[in-house]
């Protein structure tokens, strides 16, 4: 499997592995001014951003404390059974057990969640349990480094169970600080390799050993494991299971192949494109997380930023969209989907700057995470964001799906997804309330948002910088706006460029207590669910997609305008539409709890 590496290769590839552990945070802070050739952007570390208030912090607190309340001797149980261990405590159930749909999979994604929360709180109860999960781990792995949970799990689906395992210890190692998980990572690798087919298989691709196997994410977290480890072997490994002549090749030529895949591991599959581009420097890469992101826009995303109805990518141009509406339940795979959406935005943000890719990002944030149930902590949890008329929110019937190992994950990393660094200075991705500190040109930094955004369209950021330092603060400027957003610097407007979809950068020489106000305007807009279905539409407000709590929602032909809507005076967030003999209420997707909703209206 590992192909001799020439010296040149083998230095490029270090000296991309250090700019993006420096980029990333892993390397001291400070020092490198240049940023690597292939990033325009840091990713922040999860210590460097507090959420202060508001529903996305609301959301981590309720999430990191749902999974600290796990059972760790329930959750090592099907580990410890395997390796003739004493395994108390009573099965997980669903599809974690020995003989479930995925055995014990969802084990490193938790430990990936709960090292990230620890990294974001500094609680040391949740440095504790992922310090215990994976030495309860690394205790059951066995003398030849066998450490899957069941046959079943390595004959079926071992790559997929070694993609969880990987991102568990290696964040256990960076964000935890628990130093033997890097050792127990590489052992993982190692009990797998005979395990993994010979290259990276497609989904249904026959004749292969399994037939849900994913063999195709691998690469993502074999590149995170070069950059951590340094060691070029699993470089060669993650760019052996790159899905080239399928799935990157023809997207990097534009070619529209993912009709018919399914939808989740296919955009985090592109994540490991943009990780080779980074680490790897191929255009082509690059140029196919582009192709894919703007097919995944333009035509399977639902006005909330969720895509694929069925976790499956629609053929475009036959309005099956809207058909879905009324045929499924299941029309996003909101914690996985977001999961994969964040990391590619984030990627695709470092490498361009462009705040599309914000955009993206806000949306799918707003309108599909924050909106899930919390989980009940006996592994039921949300998993499909359901559009069709008069439902409600629910859990999935199955307990410990994939969507319980990204909910702690995706929630944990709307931190890092709030600022982002530049060489010249500070992006401003997300509004919420929130701390963000850095250190630039030497001089320690930090920035403060105040703002009760989404339910105002402003924001306030104040400077706290010990010594006056020039460098620029770009405000993310959503696309969706449709009257001009404005800028101002202690009270005096700016006339700074402010195009929608572009960050706004304003560049001075900032003092301590400076205080930016920004204002973006929201306005109501209406969406329709895809071409063939032009009266089929959801109501936007600024970045939210809201629901209706009356139903059922059929109205005249052209009967429903953005202009009718009015906000409620008895709730925020909350807006009327007047009929002649009622009036329809709206709310925030994010909003709904039990209520009965409605996402699109039929004009008939
Ligand atoms: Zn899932």
């Amino acid at each position: 499997m590992q192909s001799s590496v020439s010296r040149r290769t083998f230095l490029q590839g270090m000296a991309a592995a250090t700019a993006l552990a420096h980029a990333s945070g892993s390397l001291s802070a400070g020092g490198e001014t240049q940023p690597p050739a292939r990033e325009k952007l840091y990713v922040l570390r999860y210590s460097d951003v507090k959420l202060t208030g508001g529903p996305l912090r609301a959301q981590q607190e309720r999430i990191h404390a749902s999974y600290m309340g796990l059972d760790e001797d329930r959750m090592l149980k099907v580990y410890r059974q395997r390796a003739g261990l004493p395994a108390p405590g009573e099965d997980m159930g669903g599809w974690y057990d020995a003989d479930g749909f995925g055995p014990g999979q969802v084990l490193g994604q938790i430990i990936s969640g709960l090292s990230r929360f620890y990294c974001s709180t500094g609680a040391a109860a949740t440095q504790g349990k992922v310090k215990r999960l994976v030495e309860g781990f690394a205790a059951a792995i066995d003398t030849d480094d066998y450490w899957y949970p069941s046959l079943k799990s390595s004959t079926s689906c071992a790559a997929y169970t070694l993609d969880k395992v990987l991102i568990g210890m290696l964040d256990a190692y960076r964000f935890a600080g628990v130093s033997a998980a890097l050792d127990v990572a590489r052992r993982c690798i190692k009990g797998s390799m005979r395990y993994l087919p010979p290259r990276a298989y497609e989904r249904f691709e026959a004749p292969k050993q399994a037939y849900y196997d994913e063999t195709y994410t691998l690469p993502e977290n074999l590149f995170y494991t070069y950059e951590t480890t340094q060691d070029p072997a699993y470089r060669e490994i993650a760019r052996h299971y790159l899905m080239d002549k399928t799935y990157f090749d023809p997207l990097s030529r534009g070619e529209n192949v993912l009709p018919g895949l399914h939808a989740y591991s296919h955009v985090n599959a592109l994540s490991s494109a943009a990780r080779a581009y980074l680490v790897l420097g191929e255009a082509k890469y690059l140029q196919a997380v582009r192709t894919a992101w703007d097919i995944i826009e333009k035509t399977q995303t639902y006005a909330s930023g969720g895509w694929a109805p069925n976790e499956e990518f629609v053929v475009p141009g036959k309005g099956l969209l809207g058909e879905s509406l009324t045929t499924s339940h299941a029309h996003f795979e909101t914690p996985c989907g977001a999961y994969a959406h964040f990391k590619l935005a984030r990627y695709m943000l470092r490498i361009t700057a462009e705040g599309s890719y914000g955009d993206g990002l806000e949306r799918v944030l707003y309108n599909t995470i924050l909106g899930i149930k919390d989980p009940q902590g006996d592994g039921h949890v949300f998993y499909y964001s359901d559009y069709h008329p008069s439902t409600q929110k629910v859990y999935h019937s199955d307990k410990w799906p994939c969507c319980s190992g990204t909910t702690p994950q995706v929630v944990a990393d709307y931190s890092i997804c709030a600022y982002f660094r530049s060489p010249d200075g500070i992006y401003v991705n997300l509004f919420t309330p929130s701390e963000m500190q850095c250190e630039l040109q030497g001089v320690p930094l930090k920035l403060i948002q105040t703002t009760t955004y989404p339910e105002a369209d402003s924001t306030e950021l104040r400077v706290e910088v010990q010594a006056p330092t020039e460098f620029t603060l770009y405000v993310r400027i959503p696309g969706w706006l449709q009257s001009p957003a404005r800028l101002a610097v202690n009270g005096k407007a700016l006339s700074v460029e402010a195009r929608p979809g572009s960050f706004a950068g304003i560049a001075r020489r900032w003092q301590m207590n400076d205080t930016v106000q920004v204002q973006i305007p929201f306005s109501a807009r209406l969406e329709a669910v895809d071409e063939q279905h032009p009266d089929t539409v959801a109501l936007m407000w600024g970045p939210l997609m809201l629901v209706s709590l009356d139903q059922p929602l059929e109205l005249p032909k052209k009967s429903l305008s953005p202009e009718q809507l009015r906000p409620a005076p008895y709730s925020a967030l909350t807006f009327e539409v007047p009929r002649a003999a009622s009036k329809l209420r709206f709310v925030p997707y994010y909003r709904v709890q039990e209520e009965v909703y409605t996402t699109y209206v039929r004009q008939v």
